[in-house]
């Protein structure tokens, strides 16, 4: 089983908070679609594994107009794919062009909607407001859809605890089945980092930081998710299985301007440059950086992907002494032998990973 990842870097605005590779040259989408598909006929048996899920991420692939999307999907070879996933900004949709998307074969939504706090959404500088990303649930409810995750993030600045669990309560009503949920990070070169350093935003304290992923954690579990990744909760049978795929190893094949491909212990990726993606295609010469593996390499990647999920690492695959974090409850033995962090553990997460790697 192998992946497909598509990248669609293009975004109508800049959110505040954002690091991710994007542009907002929108103009340049047709020349964009072209050559994704002349690099999808080009690579899509690069593995001889059949494609089992399809991920359109970005970026914005909703910026792409409906014969767009179906012009890259005709050119995929995967009678065998299960999921199809596009993420979706609420500001694109229309009840028209999510019945459109069904039809086309997307099978499954992922919606950025952040916040149902209209002031947050704002803060952060998102394009659309809560009642259009409730609105766009119904509408790809009533489309048909029954796959649908949203984002959710916390720990915005100003975010109370109050409005954090309004959120999530929004979010159950709708009756989606994945919940994706991310803490704000601070990355460099952001223009709210810029605003923090100028103290124009105070940051929300850890111990809140804390207890709000903690209720999330609890309220979810009681309404029935799966807590399965460390920032992915899915009622059962509805965890992202495209995603499953980069934290258990299964090759997937990425294209687009910066995106990443696994196959066979060889990591390799696109340009994060869109003129010299678009002149590497057209051009027939597209030089794609890639890296070996080492064993060291993939036993540090099997600890840092494989303590984020529910399954943990089986204990006799761990080479370094765990044994103290065990003795204070941060990390705890499974009935099947796997080691796996506690709900005190994932606070510290990124410590325990570092400290197991060898
Ligand atoms: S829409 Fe997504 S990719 Fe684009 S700027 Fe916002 S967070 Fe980043």
């Amino acid at each position: 089983m192998a992946g497909l990842y598509i990248h669609i870097p293009f975004c109508k605005k800049r959110c505040l908070y954002c690091d991710f590779f994007s542009t907002t040259l929108l103009e340049r989408r047709a020349e964009y679609v072209e050559a994704l598909i002349r690099e999808i006929q080009a690579r899509q048996h690069e593995t001889d594994e059949p494609i089992r899920t399809i991920y359109l991420g970005g970026g914005t692939p909703s910026t792409l107009d409906i014969r767009d999307i179906q012009r890259l999907l005709a050119a995929i070879d995967a009678p065998e794919a299960e999921e199809i996933t596009m993420e979706l900004n609420p500001g694109d949709a229309t009840p028209e062009y999510l019945q459109a998307l069904k039809k086309a074969g997307i099978n499954r939504l992922s919606m950025g909607v952040q916040s149902f706090q209209d002031e947050l959404l704002h803060l952060i500088g998102r394009r659309h407001n809560a009642a259009q990303a409730i609105d766009t649930v119904h509408w790809a409810q009533e489309a048909g859809f029954d796959n649908l995750s949203i984002d959710l993030m916390y720990a915005l600045p100003t975010q109370t605890m109050a409005q954090w669990q309004a959120d999530i309560e929004i979010a159950l009503r709708l009756g989606i089945q994945h919940i994706s949920c991310y803490g704000l990070m601070y990355e460099e070169g952001t223009a709210m980092t810029r605003m923090r350093d100028q103290g124009e935003l105070m940051p929300i304290d850890e111990d809140t930081e804390n207890a709000m992923y903690d209720y999330l954690c609890a309220r979810l579990k009681d309404a029935g998710f799966a807590h399965y990744e460390v920032s992915n909760f899915a009622l059962p049978g509805f965890a992202s299985k495209h995603n499953s795929r980069y934290w258990d190893g299964t090759p997937y094949i990425g294209v687009g301007a910066g995106a990443h491909s696994y196959i066979g212990n060889i990591r390799s990726w696109n340009p994060d440059d869109l003129d010299a993606y678009l002149r590497g295609i057209q051009d027939g010469n597209l030089v794609r950086e890639s890296e070996t593996l080492t064993d060291q390499d993939v036993y540090n990647e099997r600890i840092m992907l494989g303590l984020r999920t529910c399954q943990g690492v089986p204990r006799k695959a761990i080479q370094t002494d765990f044994s103290a974090y065990i003795t204070k409850g941060l990390l705890r033995e499974t009935n099947e032998g796997n080691i796996v962090a506690t709900q005190s553990g994932i606070h510290i997460l990124n410590r325990i990973i570092e400290d197991l790697m060898i």
